[in-house]
């Protein structure tokens, strides 16, 4: 594998960003390409990490990792929601307002294996008196062959390495064999579409029973399944879990869905209002790390870029 850097520094910086009303959107930053080759956008990268308001904050990098139309982007417009109401009580929206954001296009008429970052990085407030910078990123790749699999573990891999917290979208079961694992901070799997919560129930205490059944090592399981659940466990500061009820079938199968509440099972959106908060509430933000340093925006750019020269051999 190898990576090449982009220049674009001849580009026309403002309609690389925004909309041109000015609104924030996904960049897609690495790709993937057809011959399995790495482009780093670095350009676009550095006017997200760079800009004058963020580059000297500390970071909290948060990264949704998972296949495609697993419900990564619906889940993140609820998350840009709750980032721009600033944590208010209100923050889930009108029963009719569409959602926006990482779905702006409409669906996925593009599915690249990649990162995208929101082109907006939010300011808060910690209670403890501290103002971080809050990156939030799209983590997505494919899994249909052995040579996008590769590709897909080394992106994973990646955004783990520089999120602070990465959650791991997987639809009702848990396929810890695939996914590919470095040392870092949280990492929480979100099972979507549960549908045994007699046994376990929804939100993160019968997710952490349900994880804890599934990473139990027994001895007839297959050595390599052994590993991977003993690796797990030494990788990471915080693991947890999530369980998430289905949406409603207008959710899943309806082509006009625009995202609007009313559309949306209670029982999904009273699991979002505990799930969101739980995850970027003020106090849950968790800076990013690296050997025991808070890293800034523009440390991170640096990291970024470091990394990236791994994988290159
Ligand atoms: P992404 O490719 O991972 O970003 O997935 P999208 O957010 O674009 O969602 C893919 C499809 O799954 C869309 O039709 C969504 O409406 C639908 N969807 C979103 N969340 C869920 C969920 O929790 N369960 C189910 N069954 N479908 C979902
Ligand atoms: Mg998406």
């Amino acid at each position: 594998t190898w990576w090449s850097f982009t220049d674009k520094a001849t580009y026309d910086w403002s309609s690389e960003e925004e909309e041109p009303d000015g609104r924030a959107r996904p960049i897609q930053v690495l790709v993937v390409k057809d011959d399995h080759t790495f482009e780093l956008d670095e350009a676009a990268l550095s006017r997200i990490l760079l800009a004058e308001e963020v580059h000297n904050r500390e970071v909290v990098a948060i990264s949704v990792a998972g296949a495609f139309r697993k419900g990564k982007s619906f889940l993140m417009d609820f998350m840009l929601r709750y980032m721009y109401s600033q944590a208010s009580e209100e923050w889930l929206g009108e029963a009719e307002e569409p959602l926006t954001g990482f779905s702006w296009r409409g669906g996925s008429e593009r599915e690249t294996t990649g990162i995208q970052i929101w082109s907006e990085v939010f300011l808060v407030d910690k209670p403890d008196g501290r103002k971080v910078a809050v990156l939030l990123m799209d983590t997505q790749g494919t899994f249909d062959s052995q040579s996008t699999l590769r590709d897909s573990a080394t992106v994973f891999a990646l955004s783990t390495m520089i999120s602070s917290m990465q959650l791991f979208t997987e639809y009702g079961r848990l396929a810890m064999e695939e996914t590919f694992l470095k040392p870092f901070q949280s990492m929480i799997f979100l099972v979507r579409d549960w549908s045994f919560p007699y046994e376990f129930g929804y939100g993160q205490e019968g997710g952490m029973k349900f994880l804890e059944k599934r990473l139990k090592i027994s001895e007839n399981q297959h050595e390599e399944l052994q590993n991977v659940r003993k690796h797990i466990h030494s990788c990471f500061t915080n693991i947890s879990c999530f369980l998430m009820p289905h949406p409603g079938l207008k959710v899943a199968t309806n082509p006009n869905f625009d995202g609007r509440l009313k559309e949306i099972d209670r029982e999904f959106i009273n699991n979002l209002q505990i799930l969101v908060p739980w995850l970027l509430s003020p106090k849950n933000l968790d800076v990013k790390e690296i050997n025991g340093s808070n890293i800034t925006c523009r440390g991170l750019l640096e990291y970024f870029k470091a990394y990236i020269k791994i994988y290159q051999g």
